[in-house]
C-alpha cells in the first residue's frame, strides 16, 4: 500500500468509525446469534490476489459489526466500561503508523520520555503521593492491563521478601499474598504465575455493610501465617472492587503493611479515574503507604484498551526484580544510567507507543473535560439509584460511590436472573450481575461517553416494566 493509497483508504476507515459511533444507539447492544455464526460465513483462507479495503469495510458491516457486543453503546451498562474516544483512537493510529518499538530508551527516546511525562501528568492530575513521581525514586509506566500490573507488583514483592535470593533461586519459601474476598481474579492468576500457587493467596473477609476488607482480619491472617513459618509478601488492596466498588480501608491496611514490611499494591483499575475529581479523592486516602498503585485509563478515562497506568514508589526494586541484560541489548544510553528502559518495568520485552493516546486524550479533554466525564457517570448512577430506592419492589445491594449501582428485585435469585435475561433480550441495554453476600445481584455500570440521562431512564423503565409482568 503506497502512502497515497493509504491516505484514501484511511479516510474511508475513519468515515466508517465515525458512522459506527453515530449509529450505535440504533443497534442492539449485543448479538443474539449462536456461537460459530461468523466462522461459518468466512472463507477458508485469504484470496490469492489482494482485495481493496472497500471490500473489507463491506464485510465489517455485513459480518462483524452485527455480531459484536457494542461496548461504546449508550445502553451498555455491563461489567465496567471500557470506553474509548476520538482522540484516543487518533493517538493509537499515530502509534500504529510510527510502528516504534519502545523497549529501550535508545529504541525511541520520545516514546519513553513522553510516557514518563504522561504518568507524571496523571499523578499530578489525580494528586497521587509525591513518591510516585519520576522526579524522585519512583515513577510510572503503562502496562497493558491491571492484571499485568498486579503480576509485576507481585514479582517485585517476592524480590523484596526473598532478601535478594528470589531472582536466582525462585520461590523457595512459603510466600503469601493477601487480598479481600472481593479482590480481583487477576491476583490469584498472578500468584499462580509467580509460583505461589492459588493457595498462596489468603482471601480476607470483608465487612458485610461495606464489602471492604476488614483490617483486623488481615492482621490475624498475617499473624497466623507468620506463626506457621510462612512469609507474608504482598497485600493487594482495592479501591473500587469489581463486584460492588467497595473501597478497602487503606490507612489501616497501610499501617499493617508498614509494620510487617509487606509490599502494598493498590488496585484501582476502574475507580482510580475518579481521582481526577477533587471531591472523589477521599477514595485514595492512605495511598501514601502503597509501594505500587495502578488504574486503567482504558476503563473510565476515555482512553481505549489497552492502557493501565502503574506507579511504583521505588523503581529500583522493580528494575532489580525484572532486569536481564543480554549482550544484544547493550547500548551506551543504558550504561550511562541516565535513561529509563521500560522493558525492565514489565513482563514482555517489546512495547507499543501507548503514551500517544494518553497525550491525545489529556490534551483534547483537558482537566475539566475529564472531570466532566467522571461527574456525568457518577450523577447518572445516582439518578438510577434514586429510581431503585423509590420503588419498593427493589433494593440497593451496596453503596454506590462511583458510577456502578448494585441492586436487586426483592425476590429469589431465579427471579433476578430472569429479570436480567429479559431486559437484556430487548437489545436496548446490557447489564451484568454479581453475587453480594451470596445473593444474585444486578449491576448497572455507567461509563460510555454516549450515555445520557435518557438512556439510564430507559434502562430503569425496562427493568421496572419487566418486573411488573
Ligand atoms: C477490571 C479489573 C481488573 C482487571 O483489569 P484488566 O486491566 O482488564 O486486567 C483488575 N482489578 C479490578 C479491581 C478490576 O475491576
Amino acid at each position: 500500500m503506497t502512502p497515497e493509497e493509504f491516505r484514501r483508504a484511511g479516510y474511508a476507515v475513519v468515515d466508517w468509525i465515525a458512522d459506527y459511533w453515530t449509529t450505535l444507539g440504533q443497534r442492539p447492544v449485543t448479538s443474539a446469534e449462536p456461537p460459530g455464526a461468523l466462522a461459518a460465513e468466512l472463507p477458508d483462507g485469504p484470496t490469492a490476489h489482494g482485495e481493496p479495503v472497500d471490500a473489507v469495510l463491506a464485510d465489517l458491516d455485513r459480518l462483524v459489526a452485527p455480531r459484536l457486543t457494542h461496548w461504546q453503546h449508550p445502553g451498555f451498562f455491563g461489567y465496567f466500561p471500557a470506553n474509548t474516544s476520538g482522540p484516543s483512537v487518533l493517538g493509537d493510529l499515530v502509534s500504529s503508523g510510527l510502528g516504534v518499538q519502545g523497549m529501550l530508551w535508545a529504541t525511541g527516546p520520545a516514546c519513553t520520555e513522553l510516557e514518563t511525562a504522561m504518568l507524571d501528568w496523571l499523578a499530578d492530575l489525580m494528586d497521587l503521593p509525591e513518591r510516585f513521581r519520576s522526579t524522585g525514586a519512583g515513577g510510572g509506566v503503562i502496562q497493558d492491563s491491571a492484571s499485568s500490573a498486579t503480576l509485576v507488583a507481585t514479582l517485585a514483592a517476592l524480590h523484596r521478601a526473598g532478601d535478594g535470593r528470589w531472582r536466582a533461586a525462585g520461590v523457595d519459601r512459603r510466600y503469601r499474598a493477601y487480598t479481600s474476598t472481593h479482590g480481583h481474579s487477576s491476583i490469584e492468576k498472578a500468584a499462580r504465575i509467580a509460583g505461589l500457587g492459588g493457595d498462596g493467596v489468603r482471601q480476607v473477609e470483608v465487612d458485610p455493610a461495606t464489602q471492604a476488607l476488614r483490617p483486623e482480619a488481615l492482621r490475624a491472617a498475617i499473624e497466623a501465617d507468620r506463626a506457621a513459618g510462612d512469609v507474608p509478601a504482598i497485600v493487594v488492596a482495592t479501591i473500587g472492587t469489581t463486584s460492588t466498588t467497595a473501597v478497602d480501608p487503606l490507612p489501616e491496611i497501610g499501617r499493617i503493611c508498614a509494620e510487617y514490611g509487606i509490599w502494598l499494591h493498590v488496585d484501582a483499575a476502574y475507580a482510580g479515574s475518579a481521582a481526577v475529581c477533587p471531591e472523589l479523592r477521599w477514595s485514595h486516602a492512605g495511598l501514601e503507604y502503597a509501594d505500587s498503585y495502578c488504574f486503567d485509563p482504558h476503563k473510565w478515562l476515555l482512553t481505549g484498551f489497552d492502557c493501565d497506568a502503574f506507579w511504583v514508589a521505588d523503581s529500583g526494586e522493580l528494575i532489580e526484580a525484572l532486569t536481564v541484560l543480554p549482550e544484544y541489548l547493550r547500548n551506551t544510553a543504558t550504561e550511562s544510567g541516565a535513561v529509563i528502559d521500560y522493558r525492565d518495568w514489565q513482563v514482555p520485552l517489546g512495547r507499543r507507543f501507548r503514551a500517544l493516546k494518553l497525550w491525545f486524550v489529556l490534551r483534547w479533554y483537558g482537566v475539566e473535560g475529564l472531570r466532566a466525564h467522571i461527574r456525568s457517570g457518577v450523577a447518572l448512577a445516582a439518578r438510577f439509584a434514586d429510581r431503585v430506592r423509590a420503588d419498593d419492589r427493589f433494593e440497593l445491594a451496596a453503596p454506590h460511590p462511583f458510577s456502578l449501582v448494585c441492586f436487586r428485585l426483592l425476590g429469589d435469585d431465579a427471579a433476578n436472573a430472569e429479570l436480567l435475561a429479559r431486559v437484556n433480550a430487548t437489545g436496548r441495554v446490557h447489564l451484568t450481575h454479581t453475587r453480594v453476600d451470596g445473593r444474585y445481584t444486578l449491576r448497572l455500570a455507567v461509563g460510555s461517553p454516549h450515555t445520557t440521562a435518557a438512556h439510564v431512564d430507559e434502562a430503569w423503565d425496562l427493568l421496572a416494566g419487566t418486573a411488573a409482568r
